[in-house]
C-alpha cells in the first residue's frame, strides 16, 4: 500500500475503477457479488510488488473487491515485503497461504518449515504430504481448501513462534479468513489452536471439539508434524476430521 497521501488517492482511484465504491470495516461491506468457479477462485499466493515496509495510510481494506480472489490479493499487497517482525531477517520466502478462497474448509498451522521457506508454499514437507492424505481421506482436494500458517515467515532453526511474532503477523490471518468465511477452520496443533482461540489450554485439552470463533467453527487438533512424532494420536485427529466432515456435508449443527 502507498504512504504517500497522493499514492493513495489513486490507490484509491485504481478501486474505484475496479467497482468499489468505498471502503469500510463494516460486515455488510463483506457482501460478495457472484461466485467465481472454483478454478477461478484458486490463489496460488500471488507475489506482491516491492512495498516499504511501513504501515499503510489507508484504513485496512476489508475485502471491497468484486471476489474473493481479489481480496485476497489485497490483503496480500497490504501484507508487502513484510518487516513488521524480526522473522524476516531469517526468511528465504514469505508463505502466504494456498488453496481455495472459496472454500468452506481451512487449514491453520503454525508457521513455515524450511521447505516451505524455500518453495513459498504452505505444507509441503512430510507433514505437508501427511496433511494431504488426510484431506483426500476427507474426500477433499487440496484444491478444495484453504492452507495458511500463524506466522508467514519460518522461525530459525524451526523454533516456536514468540509472541511479539504472533502478535504482529497474526492480523493477515484474521483478514484472510474474513475474507474466505470458511464454515470450518481445522487448527493444526498448539500455537494455531491458542492463536485462533485466544486461550492457553494445552492442546489436549481443547482438540476434540468445535469452539465458535465469529461465524466459524474452529476445530483443534494434532499438527501432522506431532503425528509423525506419534503415529498412534492419527486415530485421534481422524475423529476430529469426522466431526469436521459431519459439519461440512450438513449432518451436524
Ligand atoms: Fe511479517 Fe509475519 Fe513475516 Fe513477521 S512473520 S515478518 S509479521 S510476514
Amino acid at each position: 500500500m502507498p504512504t504517500d497521501p497522493r499514492d493513495v488517492v489513486e490507490h484509491l482511484r485504481y478501486y474505484a475503477d475496479l467497482g468499489v465504491e468505498g471502503f469500510s470495516r463494516d460486515r455488510a461491506w463483506r457482501a460478495r457479488a457472484g461466485t467465481p468457479s472454483r478454478a477461478a477462485a484458486v490463489t496460488p499466493a500471488p507475489e506482491p510488488r516491492a512495498e516499504p515496509a511501513s504501515p499503510s495510510l489507508a484504513p485496512h481494506v476489508t475485502a471491497p473487491a468484486r471476489s474473493r480472489v481479489e481480496a485476497l490479493a489485497i490483503v496480500r499487497t497490504d501484507l508487502g515485503e513484510c518487516t513488521r517482525c524480526k522473522l524476516h531477517k531469517g526468511r528465504i520466502k514469505l508463505v502466504f497461504g494456498t488453496g481455495n478462497a472459496e472454500a468452506r474448509l481451512m487449514f491453520v498451522g503454525e508457521g513455515p518449515g524450511a521447505e516451505e521457506d524455500e518453495q513459498g508454499v504452505p505444507f509441503v514437507g512430510r507433514a505437508g504430504q501427511l496433511l494431504t492424505q488426510i484431506i483426500k481421506a476427507m474426500g477433499l482436494e487440496l484444491e478444495d481448501v484453504y492452507i495458511a500458517n500463524v506466522v508467514k515467515c519460518r522461525p530459525p532453526g524451526n523454533r516456536n513462534p514468540e509472541p511479539d511474532e504472533i502478535e504482529q503477523c497474526e492480523p493477515f490471518l484474521m483478514r484472510q479468513m474474513d475474507v474466505i468465511k470458511p464454515a470450518v477452520v481445522v487448527a493444526l496443533g498448539k500455537f494455531a489452536a491458542q492463536t485462533l482461540l485466544r486461550t492457553t489450554e494445552p492442546i489436549s485439552k481443547i482438540r476434540g471439539r468445535f469452539h465458535q470463533v465469529g461465524d466459524t467453527r474452529v476445530m483443534p487438533t494434532f499438527h501432522p508434524s506431532y503425528l509423525l512424532r506419534n503415529p498412534a494420536a492419527k486415530r485421534e485427529v481422524w475423529e476430529d476430521m469426522k466431526a469436521v466432515m459431519g459439519v461440512l456435508r450438513g449432518n451436524e449443527k
